[in-house]
C-alpha cells in the first residue's frame, strides 16, 4: 500500500496538512479565499489603489519615511474608524 504523503497548506501562516498527490493547494476554502484576498491586496497596493475597495486613492499618498502601514482611501478609512469605535463601545458595555 502506497504511503500517503502530506504537505503543508500553501496559505500563509497555515500549518494544516493536506494530501500531497492532490492538485489542491490549500486545506480549505477559507485558506484559498484568504490567499486570494492577500494577492488582490498586493496587486492593488502596487498600483497605488486602495487595497480595500480597489478604487483610486482620493488623497495624496504620504511620502513620510516612517509610514509603514498601508493606507486606505478616505471612504474606507472612515469605515474602519467607525467600525473601531463601535467595537470600542461594545467592549465598554461588556
Ligand atoms: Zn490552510
Ligand atoms: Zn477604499
Amino acid at each position: 500500500m502506497a504511503k500517503i504523503e502530506y504537505r503543508k497548506c500553501a496559505a500563509y501562516g497555515c500549518e494544516n496538512k493536506i494530501v500531497k498527490n492532490r492538485k489542491q493547494l490549500y486545506c480549505s476554502a477559507t485558506c484559498r479565499e484568504r490567499m486570494k484576498a492577500i494577492r488582490r491586496r498586493g496587486k492593488r497596493i502596487r498600483k497605488n489603489l486602495c487595497p480595500q475597495c480597489g478604487k483610486e486613492m482620493d488623497f495624496p499618498v504620504s511620502d513620510h519615511r516612517n509610514k509603514v502601514y498601508t493606507s486606505y482611501c478616505s471612504k474606507c478609512k472612515l469605515y474602519y474608524k467607525s467600525r473601531y469605535k463601535d467595537k470600542f463601545k461594545a467592549d465598554l458595555r461588556a
